[in-house]
């Protein structure tokens, strides 16, 4: 039996979300692949996604959910680097996001720019996207309307337990609603 339902739009954040590093200061390149799920910087710092992050991946691509990257790093090109070289049931990483959003400031309009460009902008209205971040202050993208589930834990990233959770609370919300 599912517990929960979907909604239209995942938006993960990536450092300390999917990966566990500050991509644009904790990694030197060049970036070289150990496999297909691991990678080694300049210094021999070796780096994987957190282990949940696949079957989570999976899934929403699976049920047909939009998945979105939405970065602060100052360096987009090590985190485009990482998400081609770290793979996910056999495929880039990369593969998986309909659409990246980056650059500084506040992840409302990372969010924004990304209904707009996906043409999804009733589905934000609608309370249809999620976003995953570690970062407590990019809760404010509650004010449009995005819901926000928060990564805790650096030492483990997203997992399965927070993905859940914030799916069944979203689930029950909008059966609230309707
Ligand atoms: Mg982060």
């Amino acid at each position: 039996m599912t517990r929960y339902e979907y909604p239209a739009v995942v938006v993960f954040d990536l450092d300390y979300t999917l990966w566990p590093c500050w991509c644009d200061t904790h990694l030197s390149p060049p970036i070289k692949p150990v496999s297909k799920t691991r990678v080694v910087d300049h210094y021999g710092m070796e780096l994987s996604m957190y282990k949940d992050v696949e079957s989570i991946m999976v899934e929403l691509e699976a049920n047909g959910v939009e998945i979105v990257g939405a970065s602060r790093t100052a360096t987009p090109r090590i985190a485009q680097e990482l998400l081609s070289r770290l793979h996910i049931n056999g495929k880039p990483s990369m593969k998986y996001f309909a659409n990246l959003q980056w650059g500084q400031g506040t992840k409302t309009r990372h969010i924004l720019r990304a209904a707009k460009e996906l043409g999804m902008t009733k589905e934000l209205e609608a309370g249809m996207f999620i976003l995953f971040d570690d970062e407590w202050r990019n809760r404010d993208v509650e004010s449009i309307n995005c819901h926000f589930g928060h990564i805790v834990d650096e030492r483990k990233g997203l997992t399965r337990e927070i993905f859940e959770k914030k799916l069944i609370e979203w689930t029950k919300l909008q059966n609230e609603q309707h």
